[in-house]
């Protein structure tokens, strides 16, 4: 897998019409458990970056995600920007400060530092698997990274593991508020985190070096 300035322009393109595409959506899913603006504040955050994408893009790779994590913890706002800026920006910081925007490694390269990026957000969060939140999208995510998946079957995996947050009790954030009422509803960030990780497979799934 080759990432080009190009690719990384693209990629922000696309989350963003995802995002923009699913908006209404996120924010009813948070309306059942949580104060209704998630799909508010993550067009806000993707916005933000995509009126900066150029820029973004013409930087080296791990800059690039540090200065898009740094974009969404300022634009984002709630608790999923913290969350989804220090994904990124750890995700910057643990890949090898020289990977060039034109060689990112492959898939499986990003398993360790998608592993670090993972562990932090888990520590700003004070959470962990089964608590009801986007990183019940991640760790499954992380895992079929590790065993070298291909992009259809990562996207379809975070897509069957947003929907395994519905049962969930949530231990974490406004819905844990809720306690028990909080069962029955997909959860809103590992939602918005499917759908992000289902457009980035989906573009890797097409631009696939033959
Ligand atoms: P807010 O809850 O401040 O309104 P959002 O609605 O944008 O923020 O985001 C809510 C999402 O953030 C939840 O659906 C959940 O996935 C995630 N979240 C909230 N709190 C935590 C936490 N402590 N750890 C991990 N994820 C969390
Ligand atoms: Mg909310």
């Amino acid at each position: 897998m080759h990432l080009a300035a190009a690719d990384l322009a693209a990629l922000i393109a696309l989350c963003r019409a995802e995002i923009d595409r699913h908006g209404e959506h996120l924010s009813a899913l948070d309306s059942a458990i949580g104060d209704g603006d998630h799909g508010a504040n993550m067009r806000r955050g993707l916005e933000a970056v995509f009126a900066e994408r150029d820029a973004i893009a013409a930087l080296p790779l791990p800059a690039a995600l540090e200065r898009i994590g740094l974009v969404l913890v300022m634009n984002i706002g709630g608790a999923a920007g913290p969350l989804y800026g220090t994904l990124l920006m750890e995700l910057g910081r643990a890949l090898p400060g020289d990977a060039g925007a034109g060689d990112l490694a492959a898939p499986d390269d990003l398993a360790a530092p998608l592993e670090r990026a993972i562990a932090a957000v888990a520590r700003r969060g004070r959470s962990g698997p089964g608590d009801k939140t986007l990183l019940d999208v991640l760790y499954p995510v992380q895992a079929e990274l590790v065993r070298r998946s291909p992009p259809g079957d990562i996207a379809a995996c975070a897509r069957s593991a947003a929907h395994s947050t519905g049962p969930m009790q949530a231990r974490r954030g406004r819905a844990s508020f809720l306690g028990a009422r909080s069962i029955g509803h997909e959860d809103p960030g590992a939602s918005s985190c499917a759908l992000l990780t289902a457009a980035i497979c989906g573009y890797f799934e097409e631009h696939r070096p033959s």
